[in-house]
C-alpha cells in the first residue's frame, strides 16, 4: 500500500479528500520535493508557516541541540529556560511592551486562551469578529468565525457573538466604495455594539488580513477606527496574528500596518517557530494579570523543542532581513500580477499585503461570480509545472500566494510568469 491509498484507507476522509496528490518527501528551503523525486517551488508554505524557509539549518540545530537536553517536563509545572528566554525575546519584539506570554500549540489554542482571557480581564462576556474572518476549529473559535462553510454541520455554536461587515472591499457588504466610503465598514462597527449586543462586549476580534476569507486586505486605516471604537467601548481589541504574523505581510506583525490601533491582546502561531507546532497569546499589565493560578494551561504549551525553534526562527528573520525581503517581494509581485485585473478574463481582483497575496477568480468581471473551480484548476495547472499554490477565500475562489519570506526576484518571476500563463486567455 502507498502513501495515498493508506491516506484513503486510514486517515479521516474529511482531510484525505482534499489533500493534494504529491506525496512529500523532503524539504528546504523553498524547494519540496517529492517522492518520485519532483521538486516544485513551494509557494504556500505549509499554509504560511516556515517563513523562513523549510529545514533552515539554524532553526534544526536549535530544535536538535534543546530535544538532547529536554524534549518535555512541561514548562508550567517547572520553570524551563528556553520558555522564558522566548517570551523574554517576544516581549521586546511585539511593539508596546513589555508583555507576558501564553504558551500554546495551535492557533485554534492560542485564540482560545487570548478570548478567555479578553473576558476574564473586562468582566464581560460577548465578543465582536468579522464576517468572513476565520479562527480556528475548535468550537470557541468556529463561534466566532464568519463563514458558514467553515461552521456547517456544528451548530449551534456559543451564544454572545456579534459579526461586522468584512472589510471585503471587491465585494463590499455595505454596496460601497473605497476610499470615498471613508471606511464605513470599521464605523459600522459602532452599530454592532448597539444593535448586535447586550453592551457587554469582552473583545472585538479580527485578522489584520483576513486569510483564510480570500486574503481580505482591509484599506490600512481601517484598524484605527475599528480599535477606537472598541476602545472608547471598554472592550479590548485581540488581532488575530496566526497568519500575518512573522514578516508575512511585509512588517513583522499584520497589524503594524495601523500603528494606532494598539491591540490589547495578540494571538500567534504558524510562523512563529518555522514548522514546529506552537502557538501564543500575549498581553500586558494589567490585562495579563487577570487569570489567576489554575485558571488556564496546557500539558504540551510552550514545548521546549518548539521554544527553541522559534528563537532560533526569530534570529533567523532578523539576519535573513526576511521581513524586508517579504515587502521588497511582495510589493513587486503584487504590481505585476495586478496587470491580470486587465489582461485575464477571470482575474476579478488581485490584492495583498507583503507576501500575502490573494488572485480572486470570477466567471465574468461584470457578475463577480466566484469561479471556485477555476481556482482548483490554476492550483492543478501551477503544480504540474512544479509550483505549490494555496486556494481558499469565503467563496473557495482564491489563489494564494505565501511563499517563504526568502523567495528570490527570479523566483517570484517564475511563479508570476506560470500564473500569467495559465490565467492568459
Ligand atoms: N487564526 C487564523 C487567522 C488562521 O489562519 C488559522 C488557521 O488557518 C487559525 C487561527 C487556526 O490555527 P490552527 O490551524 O493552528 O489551529
Amino acid at each position: 500500500m502507498d502513501t495515498r491509498e493508506r491516506y484513503a484507507k486510514f486517515i479521516l476522509p474529511v482531510v484525505a479528500q482534499g489533500v493534494e496528490p504529491v506525496v512529500v518527501a523532503s524539504a528546504r528551503g523553498r524547494t519540496v520535493t517529492d517522492e518520485d523525486g519532483k521538486s516544485y517551488l513551494d509557494c504556500f508554505s505549509g499554509i504560511s508557516v516556515v517563513n523562513a524557509g523549510h529545514n533552515h539549518p539554524k532553526i534544526l540545530a536549535a530544535a536538535r541541540e534543546q530535544m538532547e537536553k529536554l524534549v518535555h517536563c512541561c514548562s508550567y509545572v517547572y520553570h524551563v529556560p528556553v520558555v522564558g528566554q522566548l517570551a523574554e525575546k517576544l516581549s521586546g519584539v511585539v511593539p508596546g511592551g513589555p508583555w507576558k506570554s501564553f504558551f500554546a500549540n495551535s492557533g485554534a489554542e492560542a485564540i482560545e486562551g487570548a478570548l478567555r482571557l479578553a473576558k476574564q480581564a473586562t468582566g464581560r462576556r460577548e465578543i465582536v469578529a468579522l464576517g468572513f474572518g476565520f479562527h480556528g476549529r475548535t468550537i470557541g473559535t468556529l463561534s466566532i468565525t464568519g463563514n458558514q462553510v467553515r461552521k456547517k454541520g456544528n451548530g449551534p455554536y456559543l451564544p454572545g457573538v456579534a459579526f461586522g461587515p468584512a472589510p471585503y472591499c471587491y465585494r463590499c457588504p455595505l454596496g460601497l466604495k473605497y476610499p470615498e466610503c471613508d471606511v464605513a465598514c470599521a464605523h459600522a462597527l459602532k452599530d454592532v455594539i448597539r444593535q448586535q449586543t447586550a453592551g457587554d462586549v469582552a473583545a472585538f476580534i479580527a485578522e489584520p488580513v483576513l486569510g483564510e476569507g480570500g486574503i481580505v486586505t482591509p484599506p490600512a486605516e481601517y484598524f484605527d477606527v475599528a480599535a477606537r471604537i472598541f476602545h472608547e467601548d471598554g472592550a479590548l481589541f485581540i488581532v488575530d496574528e496566526v497568519q500575518t504574523g512573522f514578516g508575512r505581510t511585509g512588517k513583522m506583525f499584520g497589524i503594524d500596518h495601523a500603528p494606532n490601533a494598539k491591540p490589547d491582546i495578540y494571538a500567534m502561531a504558524k510562523g512563529i517557530a518555522a514548522g514546529f507546532p506552537l502557538g501564543a497569546f500575549m498581553a500586558r499589565e494589567p490585562v495579563s494579570e487577570a487569570m489567576k493560578p489554575g485558571d488556564h494551561l496546557s500539558t504540551f504549551g510552550g514545548n521546549p523543542i518548539s521554544c527553541a525553534a522559534a528563537l532560533a526562527n526569530l534570529a533567523v528573520l532578523e539576519e535573513e532581513g526576511l521581513v524586508e525581503n517579504s515587502a521588497r517581494r511582495g510589493g513587486e509581485l503584487l504590481t505585476r500580477l495586478k496587470r491580470l485585473e486587465q489582461t485575464a478574463p477571470k482575474v476579478g481582483e488581485v490584492r495583498g499585503r507583503g507576501l500575502m497575496i490573494g488572485v480572486e477568480l470570477v466567471r465574468e468581471r461584470q457578475t463577480k461570480e466566484p469561479a471556485p473551480q477555476d481556482a482548483k484548476a490554476v492550483r492543478a495547472a501551477m503544480r504540474e509545472r512544479g509550483i505549490l499554490v494555496g486556494v481558499g477565500g469565503a467563496y473557495g475562489n482564491v489563489v494564494r500566494l505565501q511563499p517563504p519570506l526568502s523567495i528570490t526576484a527570479e523566483e517570484c518571476d517564475r511563479a508570476a510568469s506560470t500564473l500569467e500563463d495559465i490565467l492568459s486567455p
